[in-house]
């Protein structure tokens, strides 16, 4: 029989390749911003049309290229990077591999102009498919170009798996800030079709940070510095109070490049311990320095999870290292680490003002400092809880809107009268109780009906804010004085994005600059002093929820705000609003579960009572 195994020929084998190293536009992204850093570039442009989808383009300013290295960079295993073995085990560079600009040329149209410094002329080359269509003589200032066309053209199963321009450009945002983020030293640029998404001058980390995360930002960072022989630690982690419900401010770096690890991140969060509330992640920016030798960077070929020869060390050291700075700017209750745990103040009781029943003599106390008090407020991540004021304001959409109590259709109704209509003269006003100021029990017909109160308002709120968003028709209250409220650039591009719908609700913003949004007037049923929880709140939940791209963003937007504005569990509620909350949860369109689809109430048939007496 014939032999049957051939070699594959180039362009199939930069095509399959191509599929381990370029997933979407922002592996591509990625490859091209590390080529420009180990081309020791200062300044790098990264210009996206239609979230990378027609366009992506890295210009820097570094070494450039020969003519014959222009050439050869298309090759697979082409690299300037390693020569031997052993050079792997001393990786100062991004790149080793040598894959990327074959992959990424295989299933493009690449442009490639390059001018090393003392060169008269520069090279341009243009290639398609694998295939090099021409390369000319040019004039062109020094470093390189490379423009990334058409991505998947060739292949129209992946480019149609692509996600929206949305979701296609926050993975290149995310790219764009690992790198950035590190490489604090160069001055890097996103333009997206046409308009400048970032420019971030060289600076420092911290300034870094701020520059991306927004201004207020500096206030949440606590340095972390660490210097032992196996690691050097350095960097920043978010004060508690201030964590977040999703994992996107979390960065590590390891020798300058970003890296994912669970057991790193095990070993921060262990740092937090006491320190955070359920569901939240702390913030943090962290740099760790390791001898080259005791990592390998070559698992995965987009090298985003890495190999440490002693894991367990560089955990210990960094948990310490980070609880000790957490102590030392006086945010970490457990400078003692032999204090009985029992003896500390729960979180709900921190409006109450216990005293401390610990003696802690700290050092760095310095009463004049703004910020003395976060010791305390850290263990009250809510500590808008609502006081009797704030919550009257919340209430307002339940009472004064009478009006939509009369639209209540007549199906509903009439369910909702043959459900009390046996009971409301038994107990002609006192239908209803609260059981541990979280279940409205009420009786009914049949037996007893137990409503979830948090859940029921959300179920009201949702229907009343999804009526407004549509209807476009919402009562706002002005604000005296207009707010000014900081976001971050990502977060400000997300709520212009929402900008009609939330104004639909009844927010009105005014201006908005490069780092916050002036807010001239709220919904009715917003509070002054929540308007930025909530506004915080909501894109957190629009960031959180892009990746799966099946959303409307009116129905997220009303599921976020009503979940930001129901009242409570723990929160009191008279008989008045015990019974105004049945009739409007009645009154809606889907009683019976929450926005998220969990059930508002469940009802206890006499029957099921009966038996228990048996
Ligand atoms: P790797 O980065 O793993 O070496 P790439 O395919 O990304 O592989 O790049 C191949 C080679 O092309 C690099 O080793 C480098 O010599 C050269 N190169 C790529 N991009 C640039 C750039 N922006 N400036 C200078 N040289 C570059
Ligand atoms: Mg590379």
């Amino acid at each position: 029989m014939a032999d049957i195994i051939q070699l594959l020929p180039d362009h199939v084998a930069n095509q399959i390749a191509a599929g381990e190293v370029v997933q979407r536009p922002a592996s591509v992204v990625k490859e091209l911003l590390e080529n420009a850093i180990d081309a020791q570039s200062d300044a790098i442009t990264l210009i996206i049309k239609d979230a990378g989808k027609t366009l992506i383009q890295v210009i820097d300013n570094g070494i450039g290229m020969s003519e014959t290295d222009a050439r050869l960079s298309f090759e697979r295993h082409a690299t300037s990077k390693i020569k031997t073995a052993e050079d792997l085990f001393q990786l100062n560079t991004k790149g080793f591999r040598g894959e990327a600009l074959a992959s990424i040329a295989a299933i493009a149209h690449a442009e490639l102009k390059t001018k090393k410094e003392n060169a008269e002329l520069g090279v341009a080359i243009t290639i398609e498919g694998s295939e090099v269509k021409s390369q000319e003589v040019v004039v062109t200032p020094k470093g390189t170009s490379i423009a990334v066309k058409n991505l998947f053209y060739n292949i129209p199963a992946r480019r149609n798996f692509l996600k929206s321009d949305a979701v296609e450009l926050r993975h290149i945002i995310d790219e764009f800030h690992r790198v950035a983020l590190i490489h604090y030293g160069i001055n890097f640029k996103l333009i997206h079709n046409g308009s400048e998404l970032f420019n971030l001058p060289e600076s420092n980390q911290r300034q870094r940070i701020v520059n991306i995360f927004g201004g207020k930002t500096n206030e949440k960072l606590v340095p972390i510095n660490e210097d032992t022989e196996v690691l050097k630690l350095s960097g920043f982690v978010g004060k508690p109070q201030f964590a977040k419900k999703t994992r996107s401010e979390q960065f590590f770096f390891v020798n300058n490049r970003f890296i994912k690890s669970a057991y790193l991140n095990h070993a921060v969060n262990s740092a937090f311990e006491g320190l955070m509330k359920d569901g939240y992640h702390p913030s943090y920016f962290l740099n760790l320095q390791v001898d080259p030798k005791t990592i390998d960077i070559n698992i995965h070929p987009t090298k985003t999870e890495i190999k440490f020869d002693d894991e367990h060390t560089l955990y210990a050291i960094m948990r310490s290292a980070i609880k000790h700075s957490l102590g030392q700017f006086n945010i970490s209750p457990v400078l003692d680490f032999n204090r009985d745990h029992n003896l500390d103040t729960p979180y709900s009781y921190q409006e109450k003002h216990a005293s401390t029943p610990t003696v802690e003599v700290d050092r760095s106390y310095n009463p004049f400092k703004a910020d003395v008090d976060v010791a305390s407020k850290s263990r009250g991540f809510h500590s808008k809880t609502k006081g009797a004021k704030s919550w009257e304001s919340l209430y307002v959409g339940l009472k004064d809107d009478s009006e939509s109590t009369d639209k209540i259709n007549i199906e509903n109704e009439q369910q909702v009268q043959s459900l009390f209509s046996e009971s409301s003269d038994i107990s002609q006003n006192q239908s209803t109780f609260q059981l541990q100021n979280k279940y409205i029990v009420s009786t009914i017909k049949s037996g007893l009906l137990i409503i979830d109160q948090y859940r029921a308002h959300q179920r009201i709120l949702y229907e009343n804010l999804l009526k407004s968003i549509t209807i476009s028709e919402a009562v706002s209250q002005q604000l005296l004085f207009p707010l000014q409220l900081q976001f971050s650039k990502q977060e400000l591009i997300i709520l212009k994005d929402l900008k009609s719908d939330l104004e639909c609700t009844g927010f009105v913003f005014k201006t908005f600059t490069e780092d916050s949004v002036e807010v001239t007037g709220v919904p009715m049923h917003v509070s002054e002093s929540e308007v930025s929880i909530v506004l915080e709140q909501l894109v957190s939940d629009v960031e959180h929820q892009i990746p799966d791209h099946s959303f409307s963003v009116t129905d997220l937007v009303a599921k976020s705000l009503a979940k930001s504005l129901a009242i409570r569990r723990g929160q009191k509620l008279t008989h008045e609003e015990q019974d105004h909350l049945i009739n409007r949860l009645f009154a809606c369109k889907e009683p019976s579960v929450s926005p998220t689809n969990k059930a508002t109430f469940v009802m206890m048939d006499a029957s099921e009572l009966d038996k228990k007496f048996i």
